[in-house]
């Protein structure tokens, strides 16, 4: 069976991108699932850069073809902020609560509805091929945080055609309408 590594630490990106690979003869092994820890600086300038930044390094180190992606938010009124920055909004990477914290407060001053999107970039790397695919959610950032599932900004987002915010959505609804997920079935389609 082809192996395909995803760049990735996080494991319930890993299931929701082996969920989405299911019906192709591929096996889809994460970072964490070989317990690897590779440091990968995301100096790229677009989500796109990013995510190829990710499956070229990882393809080197394994020199198997490899599928990666970066994602984040892009917030109307903040002038697309906080963007490619979205995991360090407020300084320290990954501090979702902080991060949160700071986009109330950035968009204190701004009328309802507060547009907002998220968007991922997702990339497939094999050496010689190069596929990217990208996919977004629309939706809109409420004033308080409602719900407890998913991480980062799930609990201020409220999906369009939606009133709960994707943190109390059940997460095999959220994985179908996600940013993440619309990215990575188009980018199968054009591996498969
Ligand atoms: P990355 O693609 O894992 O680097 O994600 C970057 C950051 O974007 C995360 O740390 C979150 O802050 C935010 N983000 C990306 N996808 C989601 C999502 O599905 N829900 C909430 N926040 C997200």
């Amino acid at each position: 069976m082809k192996k395909i590594i995803f760049a990735t630490k996080n494991k319930g990106k890993a299931d929701e991108v082996k969920h989405i690979f299911n019906d192709l003869n591929v096996q889809i092994i994460s970072l964490s699932d070989i317990n690897e820890s590779i440091e990968i600086k995301e100096t790229g300038g677009t989500f796109e850069e990013n995510a190829l930044i990710k499956a070229k390094q990882v393809f080197d180190r394994f020199k198997l073809p490899t599928i990666a992606d970066d994602s984040g938010l892009i917030v109307e009124q903040l002038n697309s902020a906080p963007g490619i920055y979205s995991s360090r909004y407020a300084g320290e990477e990954g501090n979702d609560a902080a991060n949160n914290e700071k986009l109330l407060r950035e968009l204190k001053n701004y009328p309802h509805p507060h547009i907002a999107k998220f968007v991922c970039a997702a990339v497939y790397y094999d050496g010689k091929e190069t596929f990217t695919a990208d996919g977004e959610i629309k939706g809109r950032i409420i004033d308080k945080e409602r719900g407890t599932n998913g991480f980062g900004y799930d609990p201020l987002f409220v999906p369009e055609n939606y009133e709960k915010t994707s943190a109390e959505l059940e997460p095999e609804i959220k994985n179908k309408i996600s940013h993440r997920y619309h990215a990575f079935v188009k980018l199968k389609n054009k591996i498969s």
